[in-house]
């Protein structure tokens, strides 16, 4: 199927690993250039690198701190300037931590909204602009399967995702009849470095071995494993492809069947 990404410029916020390496890896595959972003200069570099060597597109990284107002501005700026103005934005960023639901101070859900909610809410104001002037646009913002079932040790989550998520709703609606699409993908467990500290965290704070913390996760999934990072790449691919233009105010999982709800 051809996705009609190439030529397009494409943001990934937090990249340098995980869903969002998987996901820049993937639109760059289909002819996308792509500007990716993390706090570590290394990290973020040696992502570009890798991406451009296996799939030949333009790959810009940036080194931001995407809880920083002027950091988001600079990274979509350099997108802007070295790559044109933007049709792609796949928001993403790292996860807050996880513990016993009120066992967190207000600095600790500042840090958390900041991290997750408004991060996000500050690359689409940037490059929505773009967006409006070319009458074309695609918003996928990466959040959690906690969006349809709360998950008790990530209050966090729980919370500042469902926040973005109502805000991915009500722009899906506004934005409708201007070519411009919203919507969100929801993980569930998928095999990244965020899973190992979730394991980890487990283990610290309930004195689980690391198979026993991997097996709890696991046991909620029918599918009987965890997910795949190009397995999200490829449904975040096909939202931001001239293929799901009718499709916009979605909540998607990629779970192997771990939500149970209906919707
Ligand atoms: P990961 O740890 O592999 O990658 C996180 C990325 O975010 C890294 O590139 C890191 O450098 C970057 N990052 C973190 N904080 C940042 C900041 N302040 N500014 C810029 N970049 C920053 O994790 P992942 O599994 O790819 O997770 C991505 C998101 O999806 C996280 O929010 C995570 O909580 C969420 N999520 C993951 C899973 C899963 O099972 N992997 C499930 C549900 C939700």
């Amino acid at each position: 199927m051809e996705l009609g990404l190439r030529g397009k410029t494409a943001l990934v916020a937090a990249a340098s690993s995980g869903l969002g390496y998987a996901v820049a890896l993937r639109l760059a595959a289909e002819g996308a250039r792509v500007a990716i972003c993390a706090r570590s200069e290394e990290r973020i570099t040696r992502a570009a690198e890798r991406i451009r060597r296996e799939t030949g597109a333009s790959v810009l990284p940036v080194v931001a701190d995407l809880t920083r107002r002027g950091d988001v501005e600079r990274f979509v700026e350099a997108a802007r300037r070295e790559l044109g103005p933007v049709s792609i934005l796949v928001t993403n960023t790292g996860g807050p931590p996880s513990g016993p639901p009120l066992s967190f101070s207000d600095d600790d859900w500042e840090a958390a909204f900041q991290l997750v909610f408004y991060s996000a809410l500050r690359l689409i104001r940037s490059v929505l602009p773009d967006m409006e002037e070319r009458g074309w646009g695609r918003v996928v913002a990466l959040t959690s399967i906690s969006v349809k079932q709360p998950i008790d040790t990530l209050v966090l989550s729980n919370a500042t995702r469902s926040a973005l998520t109502a805000l991915m709703k009500t722009l899906s609606t506004v934005y409708a009849s201007r070519g411009i699409t919203f919507n969100t993908v929801a993980p569930g467990p998928i095999a990244t470095s965020r899973m190992e500290q979730l394991i980890q965290a487990a283990v610290s704070r309930e004195g689980l071995s690391p198979e026993e913390a991997l097996s709890r996760w696991i046991g909620d999934i029918p599918m009987g494993r965890l997910g795949k990072p190009e397995e999200l790449a490829d449904l975040v691919a096909f939202l931001c492809s001239e293929r799901a233009g009718f499709i916009t105010g979605a909540t998607i999982p990629v779970d192997g069947g771990a939500v149970k709800g209906l919707f």
